[in-house]
């Protein structure tokens, strides 16, 4: 008799490379599904997954389920595991109630048993979900728990009762997948940052968008921010006396290598965003003094229509709003930034002596 997990965990690690013939599988959901394709691969003849509910309150997916089947492993549903069948210190069998359900007056679904069945077998895996297991979290420390005896978690910020403490995972919201557990981690994290930073936790970039430094070093960026004013390269052609000799003759050869490296920095590095930190900034002037476009000012707040006109390059797009941070911490006065003109070289996050301005690469 086997644990679901952690058997999968020893054939992975090949501590385990065989199995009994027949093999009961008890549970429904992907775990399960995992354990009876791999009975098939390790020997298992005669493989059945038993479940006690219907096919449809299995917790499987139908992408893991019908390949199951697909390799003949029997569904066995309505049966509820009661007891293992020992006989000379071997396992022979497992009992099953057989289960009717009918919906109950709470609305929730009651099951009567009907019947019992021995199925005979010689490795049991049972692959039914843990559950959550907190003893040892002391119910007078501030942590609320809910009637499932999971903590209560902000489903935005993951945070508990308890400021600064976070959940994640299957141990906050009950049985789900590791694609979802990551992404609480992933959440869970940028909250663990803002709570250090002593930032809103719920002031957060909206779901799905990102924005990380593309920082190296002082004067390296992920990106070429060498920002080439060639114009645009013409891809190289076969000329045109030779193109039609021949029905495969490609027409356009493609860049050299030092063509392509010209043409590739003409990006215009659309995905890198300045990224602004009014709390650091000391007014020092020296990323205005350095942005080749003349784009950045520091000025007294005012309408936008007034600031553009300060604003030493005139914008061809008015249409794009000017970038306008908080007030600056040394004179209340405010980073005007003309998104449109800057280029992204990120010379002025490069200058800038107290890290205000970083540049970011932005993914949705
Ligand atoms: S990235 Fe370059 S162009 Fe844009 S504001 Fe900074 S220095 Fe100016
Ligand atoms: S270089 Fe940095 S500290 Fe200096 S004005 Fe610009 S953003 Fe502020």
């Amino acid at each position: 008799v086997f644990i679901g997990i952690a058997w999968l965990e020893s054939v992975a690690l090949e501590h385990i490379d065989s199995v009994g013939e027949r093999v009961l599988i008890i549970g429904g959901g992907n775990t399960a599904m995992d354990c009876c394709r791999s009975s098939l691969r390790l020997g298992g003849k005669d493989v059945k997954v038993l479940y006690r509910g219907s096919r449809d309150r299995m917790k499987s997916s139908d992408w893991e389920l019908e390949p199951a089947l697909e390799e003949e492993v029997e569904l066995v549903l309505n049966h509820s595991p009661e007891e293992y069948i020992v006989e000379n210190g071997k396992l022979v069998g497992m009992k099953f109630g057989v289960l009717e359900w009918e919906q109950g007056e709470n609305g929730r679904l009651k099951s009567t048993k009907v019947g019992e069945v021995v199925i005979p077998c010689d490795t049991v895996i049972l692959a039914i979900g843990q559950e959550n297991s907190f003893p040892w979290v002391e119910r007078d420390i501030g942590l609320d728990f809910d009637e499932w005896e999971v903590p209560v978690v902000d489903p935005t910020t993951y945070e508990s009762t308890i400021s600064g403490v976070f959940f994640g995972g299957d141990s906050a919201f009950g049985p789900k997948n590791i694609i979802e557990a990551v992404e609480h981690g992933h959440q869970a994290a940028i909250s663990m940052h803002k709570y250090c930073h002593n930032e809103s936790l719920t002031e957060r970039l909206p779901y799905g968008m990102n924005l990380v430094t593309a920082k190296m070093g002082l004067h390296e960026w992920t990106f070429s921010n060498d920002y080439g004013y060639e114009n645009r390269v013409d891809v190289p052609t076969v000329p045109m006396e030779r193109r039609f000799k021949d029905i495969n003759i490609e027409v356009e050869l493609g860049f050299e290598p030092g063509q392509f490296k010209k043409e590739v920095e003409r990006c215009l590095n659309c995905d890198i965003q300045t990224d602004f930190a009014a709390e650091l900034c000391i007014e020092c002037d020296a990323c205005i003094d350095v942005c080749p476009v003349n784009c950045l000012m520091i000025s007294e707040n005012a309408d936008e229509e007034v600031l553009r006109k300060q604003i030493k390059t005139p914008a061809n797009n008015v249409e794009q709003a000017l970038f306008v941070s908080e007030a600056l911490p040394q004179t209340a006065r405010v980073m005007v930034k003309d998104e449109d003109v800057c280029i992204h070289c990120g010379l002025c996050a490069e200058r800038c002596p107290t890290a205000a301005f970083d540049m970011k690469k932005f993914t949705l």
